[in-house]
């Protein structure tokens, strides 16, 4: 599924139609802290991450099945998540973007948080949007958005060997 992002310039109604589309063909980024939640709940980092080399820094996705190249946590009986309660970071975003550059898309404007200019986008392809009675407002895809960036920096494999030879991880 590829993200098509139109600006997200007001809070918006969201509801999760359980479609798999999010979790199926793109990679699911993980940041240590990630990786170190699923592993507190049983998970073994060999069966669920993947690493990959994109602009020669190495990244850490999610593991996904090869018949349908879906995400090895989605359940394809009842189209859920079997991690919701601790998924990825970038899952709960999902399926809003939070840029730190405009991506030059018609009307999108710089969105104000906690002294940092961010731009706040949404996947019009998501069939959840605009569905529901639950609104999910821009401050709270800002917060997140910053929290994957913040996570995103400080992932790198000498963090990955530490969390896997059981040092500490600060999250
Ligand atoms: S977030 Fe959207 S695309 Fe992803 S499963 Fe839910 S409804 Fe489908
Ligand atoms: S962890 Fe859950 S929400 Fe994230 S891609 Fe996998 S099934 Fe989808």
């Amino acid at each position: 599924m590829r993200f098509k992002p139109k600006p997200l310039k007001s809070d918006v109604k969201f509801e999760c139609k359980f479609c798999l589309d999010c979790c199926r063909g793109r990679f699911i980024y993980l940041t240590l802290s990630d990786i170190a939640n699923i592993m507190a709940h049983g998970h073994d980092p060999q069966d669920f991450v993947l690493m990959t080399v994109e602009g020669g820094k190495i990244r850490f996705v999610l593991a996904y099945r090869e018949w349908d190249l879906g995400c090895i946590f989605h359940d394809p009986e009842t189209g859920k998540c079997k991690i919701h309660s601790y998924n990825p970071i970038i899952c709960k975003i999902y399926p809003f973007m939070v840029s730190h550059k405009p991506l030059g898309i018609e009307g999108e404007e710089p969105f104000e948080y906690k002294g940092e200019k961010v731009w706040l986008y949404y996947d019009e392809s998501c069939p959840g949007i605009g569905e529901g009675k639950g609104t999910i407002t821009r401050e709270e895809v800002a917060e997140l958005g910053l929290k994957f960036q913040k996570e995103f920096e400080k992932t790198d494999l000498d963090g990955l060997n530490r969390l896997l030879s059981g040092e500490n991880h600060g999250t």
